[in-house]
């Protein structure tokens, strides 16, 4: 059900109490739109029903364009004009393997004690719906002239952070002059993220029977130096002074090897390694590290591709090099989320920073100004009875419509 308002105060007297007016009228719709997506399982790169009904949902709340992209993200566009605002929330959601440790149906869009469960409830679907009901209220309220204002509700962001997103900028020649990630912060506002990379670590042996390990050279027995220099510099940065989040990390996180059978020497080994990256840690810086790493070993290394399929078939890499971003309190992007914030609640944000990578990587590498503000605490993604306040979703859809009026 829509609601239509008439708006007496085109130039009014107060946007933001016209804001909070409306808000009250859409805000039932808001959230069974929320449950709805919520119903709708959309694993990563098998997001196709849930994006259909995004799709057709912002038709029905009149977007001026909708465009299902190659890779199967929706993105709405608002208005026309030189001013560039993109919303961006990724629709795809991790899987569920714990299902009877839940104590509600994980798809069943239940509200409970003011709080939306299921997954993908604050990983981050209510996200979603709230930009793009903010788009629908800009435009109701008239707060569009000079402005372009899009939503994109991306794909496959849990596996390939950015890339459907870096899509959309190369194919359909979306270049905004701003971005919000509306992945979760309690409503507070995410000034930057933590960087990420990951890397792949491969030594040869040579393959022999097993009952003659002489013969052959153990790729394992080899990658073990490897193994104690990583578990060398992952206590160096866990004791290092600072927060997590503040500092670097690095951890093995896999290991595998070629072996012809279970009675032969092991020919090749590979180990995976998990960097995060804080403020000024470069490729170059990432790389000398490798390079130490292996040295003397005879092992090699790369940035790892991860390569998958997209719900349209079309292949998606990811190069899983996203260095750290932040923007600077100055900015006059920062500056308006400062005052979208404190028209809708008379108190400044609270600041933060994800320790955690986002679709914010692809807004970085084409130096698009970019901050972060969502619903729910991302501590609840990808775990048991995920929720999401659904006090929340409204603040955040009030915040993205605050933050069109005043960019
Ligand atoms: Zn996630």
């Amino acid at each position: 059900m829509m609601v239509k308002i008439q708006v007496v105060n085109k130039r009014g007297v107060n946007r933001m109490l016209e804001i909070k007016e409306f808000m009250k009228n859409v805000e039932k719709d808001l959230i069974d739109f929320c449950q709805n997506l919520v119903r709708i399982k959309s694993f990563t790169g098998r997001e196709e029903e849930v994006s259909r009904y995004m799709e057709k949902k912002m038709i029905e709340l009149g977007y001026d364009e909708v465009i299902v992209d190659g890779l199967g993200s929706v993105i709405g566009r608002m208005g026309t004009g030189d001013k560039k605002l993109l919303f961006d929330s990724h629709i795809d959601t991790v899987a569920v393997d714990d299902e009877k440790d839940w104590s509600v149906d994980p798809f069943g869009g239940v509200i409970k004690d003011g709080k939306l469960f299921g997954r993908g409830s604050v990983d981050m679907k209510s996200a979603g719906a709230a930009s793009v009901y903010a788009g629908y209220i800009a435009k109701e309220l008239g707060l569009l002239e000079g402005k372009t204002i899009y939503v994109s509700t991306s794909v496959m962001e849990e596996d390939y952070d950015g890339e459907a997103l870096l899509y959309e900028f190369e194919n359909l020649g979306i270049k905004p002059d701003y971005a919000v990630i509306c992945e979760a912060t309690q409503c507070r506002l995410a000034i930057g993220q933590r960087g990420r990379a990951l890397m792949k670590i491969d030594m040869e042996g040579v393959s022999a029977h097993g009952s003659a390990p002489e013969k052959g050279v153990n790729a394992v027995y080899k990658m073990v130096e490897i193994i104690n220099r990583i578990e060398d510099l992952e206590k160096k940065y866990i004791n290092m002074a600072g927060k997590i989040g503040e500092k670097p990390s690095i951890a093995l996180t896999k290991i595998e090897c070629e072996t012809a059978s279970y009675n032969a020497i092991p020919s090749k080994s590979t180990v995976y390694v998990d960097r995060r990256l804080i403020k000024g840690e470069t490729y170059e810086i990432v790389e000398n590290e490798m390079n130490e790493i292996v040295e003397g070993t005879g092992a090699t290394w790369e940035i790892f591709k991860v390569i998958g399929k997209s719900w349209t078939g079309e292949e998606v890499v990811l190069n899983s090099f996203m260095p750290f971003w932040d923007i600077s309190l100055e900015h006059g992007l920062t500056k308006a989320a400062f005052k979208a914030y404190e028209d809708g609640n008379e108190r400044k944000p609270e600041l933060m920073m994800w320790d955690f990578s986002t679709n914010g990587v692809a807004t970085d590498k084409l130096n698009i100004p970019t901050i972060g503000f969502g619903p729910g605490d991302s501590k609840m993604a990808h775990v048991k009875d995920e929720h999401c306040p659904i006090d929340d979703i409204v603040k955040a859809c009030e915040f993205y419509t605050n933050l069109i009026k005043n960019i």
